[in-house]
């Protein structure tokens, strides 16, 4: 894609993917009274004006019914968490029965590898990417000496080549086929945090289901990002929480998906709480527990109704705007325009930026990760003081989200003019 770094090319831009960007439906945090850049949306997605409006709907359920809110009104809360399964699975190309919300992110890992996380004889190894997300890997470690293995021996990593940063699929491979039938299962980022970098899920999947291996994904940066098949590209599991890209609330409700092959097996085992009973038959409050035959099984306890309203705000502007297909578009113009304006800037500063994301737009979703070894720390802390909201990862790397459905074009452009200006006031060294 080529580009030019100018103001009408950015607000033509805007123009065309007009449809795509809901910015006005957005709140937009200021400082200095004014709107900042926000680059932040795969750490906290921003706050959709419509959420206060769904939360306070529940609120005053509970104010004017108490107890009574659960049954025999207009979407009573024991059914409301149903009312996102369509567009939750959507998202992630999922039948409805496949996706449920519950819990949160890192439990709801620990709750699925209890499920799919069973070590036997020498198959016991966690294979993921190397520099995961730090609670993914104590989860993998604690897993691991749960079972009474050595984490140290027991998960195992993809690395990449000398001198590279991010992984090549035939790589990742060759590794899921090394470790063979020592693999239990290959845990991995559908987009890895730190580097922006979209991993081959469906040729992983694959490969790891050649060896016997069980496939699950944490799809916290990919999900809202990227569109997604899990339920054809044959994924075991995966789990996401939705205030990153899904813009739902700081530590809003997470999200999770078993494949329909696995809900009817009676030799998988499951933590079970009541919210996973048969629901026709929950209130006789039996003992032994009999599962709803579909995910709900894994849902443990009743619904946080206001977490789920606020998803349901922000699911509902996905729909919107004709789902994650249609961001993507954008999304990968965007994220292209941000790039050519960071090199363009960067070699016309002669200051040095390694964008260390791939440049395959294929390759990656929306955030791009910058490599800036010669004052790295300063330059981001005058990008802040210019009002931009980005995310400093130590020692030398600065992570840009530009997210469709609220960044534009013009965003861009203002950020490359508050790029140059801070090169500029680097003090020369
Ligand atoms: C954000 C993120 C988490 C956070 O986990 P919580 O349980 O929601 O705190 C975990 N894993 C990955 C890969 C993430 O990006």
């Amino acid at each position: 894609m080529e580009f030019q770094n100018t103001l009408s090319a950015a607000q033509a831009l805007d123009h065309q993917f007009a449809a795509q960007t809901r910015r006005e439906d957005f709140f937009m945090p200021q400082k200095n009274g004014k709107e900042v850049i926000y680059f932040t949306g795969n750490s906290l997605g921003l706050q959709p004006k419509s959420a206060r409006k769904y939360i306070e709907l529940e609120m005053s359920k509970w104010e004017k019914r108490g107890v009574e809110g659960h049954f025999n009104i207009h979407e009573q809360w024991y059914d409301y968490h149903k009312m996102l399964r369509k567009p939750l699975a959507d998202l992630v190309g999922a039948d409805a029965l496949e996706v449920v919300a519950m819990n949160t992110l890192t439990v709801n890992l620990h709750l699925l590898m209890a499920s799919f996380f069973r070590p036997e004889g020498k198959r016991s190894k966690i294979l993921m990417e190397a520099a995961a997300f730090p609670s993914d890997q104590y989860v993998a470690e604690s897993q691991s000496s749960f079972h009474g293995l050595n984490p140290q021996e027991n998960v195992i990593e993809f690395l990449p080549r000398e001198g590279e940063l991010t992984l090549r699929t035939e790589d990742m491979i060759a590794k899921i086929k090394e470790v063979g039938d020592e693999l239990a299962l290959v845990l991995l980022g559908g987009v890895n945090y730190y580097t922006g970098q979209f991993f081959d899920i469906e040729a992983i999947s694959k490969a790891g289901h050649e060896v016997g291996a069980v496939v699950g994904l944490d799809l916290a940066h990919t999900v809202g990002n990227l569109p997604l098949k899990l339920h054809e590209w044959d994924i075991d599991f995966a789990a996401w929480c939705s205030y990153k890209y899904l813009n739902s609330s700081p530590g809003g409700i997470s999200g999770i998906f078993v494949h329909n092959k696995h809900h009817q097996n009676p030799a998988l085992p499951r933590l079970t709480g009541w919210w996973g009973y048969e629901e026709s038959t929950r209130f006789k409050m039996k003992k032994g527990f009999v599962p709803e035959p579909n995910i709900d099984a894994w849902q443990m306890s009743n619904a946080p109704i206001l977490l789920l309203a606020a998803h349901r705000a922000s699911l509902e502007m996905f729909e919107e705007v004709g789902g994650v297909q249609a961001l993507r578009k954008k999304s990968k113009v965007l994220t292209a325009f941000l790039e050519s304006i960071i090199l363009e800037v960067s070699q016309e500063e002669d200051y040095p930026i390694q964008i260390i994301t791939p440049s395959d737009p294929e390759e990656r979703g929306c955030q791009l990760s910058l490599l800036v070894r010669q004052q790295g720390r300063s330059l981001f802390e005058k990008l802040e003081a210019a009002g931009v909201i980005g995310d400093w990862r130590e020692p030398d790397v600065i992570r840009l989200a530009p997210v469709p459905l609220y960044n534009t074009f013009e965003d861009m452009f203002n950020f490359g003019q508050m790029l140059r200006e801070a090169i500029q006031t680097l003090s020369k060294v």
